[in-house]
């Protein structure tokens, strides 16, 4: 490991240029201290920064890069987009290609919207729900994030947890009213809320594998209760899979459950590392957007020619492999049971919650054998897993700077790159104080 000279040299300008030094919160290691490392290329399942420095990547552009980094068919796909031109704002047959991609894949969805992002894809959503419905109250559950809309961003998980702003200055009581929070996982807090409230709730939005406050899958009887509350109430469930989706399964988590909801969102995975989100569902929902309906929703750069090429790249890449989701599930299941039983052996306690190609490792409080939701997730010990970062860093090892981000894994992550990994790990569970 050298130093991180360069590193810091390059953080401390950008301190005054960028707020807090960078374009994104999760980035700024504000969970575990320090300075962030400033990364300069990545390859495979590689990150490389700017001291020279190597280190194997679970945090893969927080989800997207799920071929690995610089997959060359993603890469040429990119460079022979741009030859005819990076945007027109104008149709392309493309935007045809991808959403025939994610149609044939994903199975709720029947039509399907792009746009730049997730928290897009989310504001858009909500607003899509509330207009088909003439409702006005939507639930969130406490620790998922959907982006970093207004009305989502209560008791919001994720960096912004760890920042302690799960209600962010700015965003107006008015714009948080509607907006009912449960603890995720709590099936009776959801039916005595719909036995109540029913007939005023326009959607519940839920990450059906949550990601952002650490890896916790939601339990079966959760979700078919979210499901069957739901369309008793005349509702509409959306399934947030900004990061679920192409990453727990080739259909993400409802094919994984085998739950139909009303809306999908997604994003990362679908971009191939360019800027994308979509939402989608049901032809007769969907219809609804405008201009085939009145739900206002628009984007310049929407269908954007490079991102989708991206995109199409990446999703025919798994599409075309059988095998991909037995790949990417058997790495980070050796990598979770190897987690856990070297943490057994160092005497700490531990809980390694996986699914698909999600996993985090929670450093249990005392009181907790599990995690399950907000509660015990934010009770884990973030002093511990700070150490344990560091010292993987050290190893050539970059997990998330945060105990309540999620692990994952690549096609490139093999089975001798986890065993690299998991010795690594051994030596900073010995490390630990
Ligand atoms: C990342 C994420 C988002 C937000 O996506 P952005 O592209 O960062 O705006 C929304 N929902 C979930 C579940 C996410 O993981």
């Amino acid at each position: 490991m050298k130093s991180g000279e360069n590193s810091r040299r390059i953080f401390d300008r950008a301190l005054t240029l960028i707020p807090g030094g960078v374009n994104s919160p999760a980035r700024a290691f504000g969970g575990v201290g320090g300075t962030p490392i400033v990364m300069k290329r990545a390859n495979g399942p590689y990150l490389y920064d700017v001291d020279g420095n190597r280190y194997i990547d679970y945090v893969l552009s927080w989800g997207p890069m799920i071929l690995g980094h610089c997959h060359p068919k993603v890469n040429a796909a990119i460079a022979q987009a741009l030859e005819n031109g990076s945007s027109f704002g104008a149709p392309t047959e493309a935007e045809n290609l991808i959403a025939e991609l994610i149609i044939r894949m994903i199975p709720s969805i029947e039509k399907v919207r792009l746009v730049n992002s997730g928290t897009e894809a989310t504001m858009s959503a909500i607003r899509l729900a509330r207009g088909r419905t003439g409702r006005s109250k939507i639930v969130k559950f406490i620790g998922c994030y959907h982006g970093h809309v207004d009305s989502l961003l209560v008791a919001a998980g994720s960096a912004a947890a760890t920042l302690s702003i799960p209600n962010s200055p700015g965003v107006t009581p008015g714009a948080a009213a509607d907006t009912i929070l449960l603890e995720y996982n709590d099936v009776a807090g959801v039916k005595s809320l719909f036995a109540e409230h029913g007939g005023e709730i326009a959607c519940v939005i839920v990450e059906p594998v949550a990601g952002n406050m650490g890896c916790v899958p939601g339990s079966r009887e959760f979700l078919n209760t979210l499901r069957a509350e739901t369309s008793r109430c005349g509702s509409i469930l959306i399934f947030d899979e900004v990061m679920s989706g192409f990453r727990v399964a080739r259909g993400g988590a409802q094919e994984y459950y085998g739950i139909k909801p009303d809306l999908t969102t997604l994003g990362k995975i679908i971009g191939g590392g360019l800027p994308v989100g979509a939402y989608g569902g049901a032809a007769e929902i969907m219809d609804e957007v405008a201009p085939a309906g009145k739900v206002y929703q628009a984007g310049t750069l929407s269908g954007n020619p490079l991102a989708t090429a991206a995109g199409i790249a990446t999703l025919m890449a798994i599409e075309s492999d059988p095998d991909f989701y037995a790949k990417i599930e058997r790495a980070t299941t050796r990598l979770a049971t190897g987690l856990q039983s070297s943490a057994d052996r160092a005497g700490i306690k531990v809980a390694t919650p996986h699914c698909g190609g999600m996993a985090t490792l929670f450093f249990l409080s005392d009181e907790d054998s599990c995690v399950t939701n907000w509660t015990s997730s934010s009770r884990c010990k973030r002093e511990l897993f700070a150490q344990f970062f560091w010292s993987l860093i050290e190893r050539g090892t970059y997990f998330p700077c945060s105990q309540f981000e999620t692990m994952f894994t690549s096609v490139d992550h093999s089975d001798a790159i986890i065993d690299e990994t998991l010795e690594a790990a051994d030596a900073a569970f010995k490390s630990l104080r």
